[in-house]
């Protein structure tokens, strides 16, 4: 069976070099921040740009602490897109903030700029903006928005590390820019972590203070904090991973470009990739009348293909409570009823990708009679 992604082709592959990173931390007992935290904090923000990277516990902190950097709590509104990984209205919630969903454009599946304004407010605050399978969304125009309406943009880049928007790197755009390092994401850690990026210190304090429980001095706390640190092993993991990411995003590239060129069954409709951007693949998802049957006949001839994501976040039970109904977000709703992500991780073999691309276009949908 060829998984939707496999990780233990990379461990297999770099074992040696995982390990000794692992082990140097446990020597040095380096464990909770520290030396490989702070090390890899350095390499990350370097890799993307910003003079600095704040690594914390994992993507949904880094959002958490985004918002709280920028002031955001109780009575203040954030625009998010309804086309998106539920932490992204996370962080907004858990400051007691409300998140505004907002429809994604029918073809591109980002962030749909022309909806924003309508829901714009004397309460709203910042819009996040997501980098959805990889793919950037439309910063400009969410920027030019933000800017005559005097609201923050924060990049959620949890599935787009190393994206690139009219050349310049996602998590270098906004105010501040949310990664996660979750495994499967396009550069994971060996369990959980995540990291804010931005260009002003102001920020990077703040969020140093949140996620080491709101103290700068050691037992002087300044602020209600959080226990957000990134691990030592984690940080000494990643900036292993972190020299393999540029090799890993070519390989995705290279698998994401057959996809979009060889599959060509009218029965499977691809997201549209806008030429100013240039994409990651963290997921290839494509639309298809019946997913579940889709998904059964790829499982039939060995390939696993799974959703995301199935019931976009204005919709789920958890916000109920801000009373959306089926119709709000059609554009999303839809996606969410016909998506499916094709298998696509940096070890996959040529092989592999034919095999998909020949199953995909040999797909016949469901029989009539
Ligand atoms: C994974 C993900 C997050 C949350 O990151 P965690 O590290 O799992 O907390 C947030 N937003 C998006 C879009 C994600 O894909």
């Amino acid at each position: 069976m060829l998984k939707r992604i496999d990780l233990t082709r990379d461990f297999q592959k770099h074992k040696k070099e995982y390990l000794e990173a692992i082990e140097a931390v446990c020597e040095e007992t380096a464990f909770s921040g520290g030396k490989y935290a702070d090390r890899f904090d350095q390499e990350f923000a370097a890799f993307c740009k910003v003079p600095y990277a704040a690594g914390v516990n994992n993507g949904t902190s880094a959002l958490h602490c985004a918002m709280m950097a920028l002031g955001i709590g109780a009575g203040d509104e954030v625009i998010v897109p309804a086309n998106t990984y539920i932490a992204t209205a996370w962080g907004v919630t858990y400051t007691g903030a409300t998140p505004v969903f907002v429809d994604c454009t029918p073809d591109t599946w980002e962030l749909d700029p022309a909806k924003i304004e309508e829901k714009i407010t004397d309460k709203t605050k910042a819009v996040i903006g997501v980098h959805l399978y990889g793919q950037p969304f439309e910063f400009s125009k969410v920027k030019e928005i933000a800017d005559r309406h005097h609201l923050y943009v924060i990049e959620d880049c949890a599935q787009a590390h190393g994206a690139e928007y009219e050349g310049r790197q996602v998590g270098s755009l906004g105010d501040l820019g949310c990664f996660s390092f979750y495994p499967g994401k396009n550069l994971y850690a060996f369990g959980e972590g995540g990291s804010v990026t931005c260009y002003k210190k102001e920020y990077f304090d703040a969020i140093t203070t949140i996620k080491n429980q709101g103290c700068q001095v050691r037992y002087y706390h300044d602020v209600v904090g959080y226990n957000y640190r990134l691990e030592g092993i984690q940080g000494a993991v990643l900036s292993v991973s972190l020299q393999y990411l540029p090799q890993w995003t070519r390989r995705r590239r290279e698998i994401g470009r057959r996809y979009l060129r060889q599959i060509t069954n009218p029965l499977l409709t691809m997201q549209a990739h806008p030429e100013n951007t240039s994409p990651v693949f963290h997921l290839f998802v494509i639309m298809v009348e019946d997913p579940h049957h889709f998904i059964a006949y790829m499982e039939a001839l060995g390939m696993e293909c799974n959703q995301h994501y199935p019931v976009p976040c204005h919709l789920q039970k958890a916000y109920e409570g801000l009373g959306y109904q089926k119709g709000d977000c059609p554009n999303a709703e839809y996606l969410a009823d016909h998506c499916v992500t094709l298998p696509l991780f940096p070890e996959m073999t040529e092989e592999e990708a034919t095999m998909v691309i020949e199953a995909c276009n040999a797909y016949k949908g469901i029989e009539r009679s």
